[in-house]
């Protein structure tokens, strides 16, 4: 039977949003799934049926959907004080979320600045390192050291950082300051063991240091995982080795956790417990709030702080802030969520669970068409070659995987469409139940679309 809410909320769709993602030959034409309601690991569509949520939103919703603590703690403070200017105000929502955020990060990171979301905290942390070093009287250390297959948002700076090329064009993208490394992924490594592969990826940042002048560069500004880029994880080792480097050069390293943070990876943040460095500064949005309201922020060290505040301030003024920053009822949203993941030991769960996550994914290397699968903490992706020996899909593999996703939909289990990759990171409190429900709808969906291709075998996929 049709359902006419969904046919009234398809057409309003396809005929006045313009989404963050929108092919142009097909605006107004493309429908997507329309959803009613969630709780816990599922969404509802309009249609009526259940769906695992295999991606948590946009790797945001931490604790899972309908928890009514945090949707009462957003009730409780827009009704008591819905906004407030972070100009002139002070709230107790924002002092005591950016109290706890300096208990929960590494290291002296103990400044915290709020923003609307993920892209506003990294475009406020890059500004923040202009602002450093005019303050410091080297306005000349300005460039800013990124990868390929990084994402760091949608504002003009942070998608000038963004290293996904997919993303830049049409789009006047000023990249003049800004200077790109190779994507550390491992399976970019060709014949070299992933050591040699380590220290030509150290080499590469130390040769571009010397050849740019490492008075001309600010910051190295890096994923711990590269996650919209492919769910990369560098090899072991990277992070410190890269911190190092910046430390010689007396560049900031800052870490946008906007994804890994909040016990994605098993830990509140992952840059020092999951990849063994302190950064300078730490981005972080999503999982902060578990995705219910809009939140971001960046929490900077107290040592890089004190170069330019108080009589090192130079009558300097940090003028970088919105409507929306201290916002009352996002950061009591985000006290609320932080509180529940304490009572349930939600980030402890996850890290627990974790291995079993990994393994669960890794079952389906079994499968003709699976060429890899990853995982750290609850974040993984399987990988979908026609051909496995390829290093990164072509489009025949990603129209491949395309297919997988829409089966695996009719299935019941959202995953992200993400090039060759199936993406997988549930919400935190998924149990191994649920994880073995995923599993094996991937399976299904992977064998299917497999022997409509042909592949019936792993030797036959590999020749
Ligand atoms: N940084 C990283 C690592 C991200 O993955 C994202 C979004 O996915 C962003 C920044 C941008 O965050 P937002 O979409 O909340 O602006």
């Amino acid at each position: 039977m049709a359902d006419t809410r969904q046919d009234d909320v398809a057409t309003a769709m396809r005929e006045h949003v313009l989404l963050p993602a929108q092919e142009m030959a097909r605006l107004g034409t493309a429908t997507q799934p329309v959803l009613t309601h969630a709780e816990g690991i599922y969404v509802h569509a309009a249609d009526g049926r259940r769906l695992i949520d295999g991606p948590a939103g946009m790797w945001c919703a931490q604790v899972g959907y309908g928890r009514k603590e945090i949707v009462d703690a957003i009730a409780h403070q827009a009704m008591a004080l819905p906004y407030a200017s972070p100009w002139y105000m002070a709230t107790s929502p924002a002092a005591r979320l950016a109290e706890k955020i300096a208990t929960l990060t590494p290291g002296d990171l103990n400044r915290v600045f709020f923003t609307t979301g993920g892209s506003t905290a990294v475009d406020s942390a890059l500004r923040f390192s202009e602002f450093y070093n005019n303050v410091l009287g080297r306005p000349e250390k300005k460039r800013i050291i990124v990868r390929f297959d990084g994402y760091h948002g949608s504002t003009a700076l942070t998608a000038a950082c963004t290293g996904r090329t997919g993303n830049w064009p049409n789009f006047d993208i000023r990249q003049d300051r800004i200077s790109f490394l190779s994507s550390p992924n491992p399976r970019h490594a060709g014949n070299r063991t992933q050591e040699a592969f380590l220290d030509d990826l150290v080499k590469e940042f130390e040769d571009r240091i010397a050849d740019l002048g490492p008075e001309t560069i600010a910051a190295f500004l890096a994923e711990p995982i590269l996650a919209s880029g492919g769910v990369i994880i560098p090899p072991k080792g990277y992070h410190a080795r890269f911190k190092e480097v910046c430390e010689r050069h007396d560049i900031l390293y800052i870490s946008d956790e906007v994804v890994t943070g909040f016990g994605r990876c098993g830990e509140w943040f992952a840059s020092e417990k999951v990849f063994g460095v302190v950064p300078d500064i730490i981005t972080f949005a999503k999982g902060v709030t578990s995705g219910y309201v809009p939140l971001g922020g960046l929490a900077i060290s107290d040592k890089v702080m004190a170069r330019i505040s108080g009589e090192n301030a130079k009558g300097s003024w940090f003028t970088n802030g919105y409507t929306y920053t201290n916002h009352p009822v996002s950061c009591a949203a985000a006290l609320a969520n932080i509180e529940l993941m304490e009572r349930e030991g939600v980030v402890e769960h996850a890290r627990e669970i974790s291995g079993y996550f990994a393994d669960a994914l890794a079952s389906l290397l079994d499968l003709p068409g699976v060429a890899d699968t990853r995982a750290v903490g609850l974040v993984g992706c399987v990988q979908c070659l026609l051909d496995p020996t390829r290093a990164d899909g072509n489009d025949d593999d990603k129209a491949f995987t395309r297919k997988i996703d829409e089966r695996c939909f009719e299935l019941g289990l959202i995953v992200r469409p993400l090039g060759d990759l199936c993406v997988i990171s549930p919400p935190l409190i998924i149990t191994r139940a649920q994880i073995d429900d995923i599993v094996a709808i991937l399976r299904q969906a992977i064998s299917e679309v497999g022997a409509a291709h042909g592949l019936t075998s792993k030797e036959a996929a590999v020749g």
